[in-house]
């Protein structure tokens, strides 16, 4: 993992600004704030994405990422409103393949914003949103048997 900046940042190879650390994760500053105080909760280990995120690390990221919530708010960082935010995938705006909830301190009028598709004005039907969710519950079962063979 000689080229992950999450890594090296654990390591001590590379600077970073930690402001939480326990045995499961750490939460560093973002070099690229998206706002200032933006955190990102890491995994300690090496892990690329969600689908090798064991669950009980993912809980604690996320047990992490509120406490730091109310941190945030509680600070003098400019903050009314917080976002949590994991990408998985490069299509979903994962930049660093080590997995991280981005915590992000929000305020009124911030600039920042999601991007919508011309599709999201267009609702889909009730037989729609049921045959996407018939698909979904089949492929939820096949997780659930592939978790129970591990
Ligand atoms: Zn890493």
């Amino acid at each position: 993992m000689d080229k992950c900046p999450f890594c090296n940042i654990l390591s001590g190879k590379l600077e970073g600004t930690i402001v939480y650390q326990d045995e499961i994760c750490t939460a560093i500053l973002d070099i690229q704030p998206i706002n200032p105080g933006h955190i990102l909760v890491i995994p300690n280990q090496h892990i690329p994405d969600l689908a090798s995120l064991p669950p009980d690390t993912g809980k604690q990221l996320f047990a992490v990422g509120q406490k730091l919530a109310a941190s945030l708010r509680l600070s003098s960082v400019q903050c009314t409103g917080v976002n949590l935010f994991l990408a998985d995938g490069k299509a979903a705006m994962q930049d660093v393949f080590h997995t991280h909830l981005h915590v992000i301190p929000r305020f009124e009028e911030d600039g920042f914003g999601f991007t919508f598709s011309p599709r999201y004005a267009e609702l889909p039907t009730r037989d729609e949103l049921e045959e996407i969710g018939f698909h979904l519950k089949e492929a939820l079962k096949i997780v659930q048997k592939q978790e129970e063979q591990n």
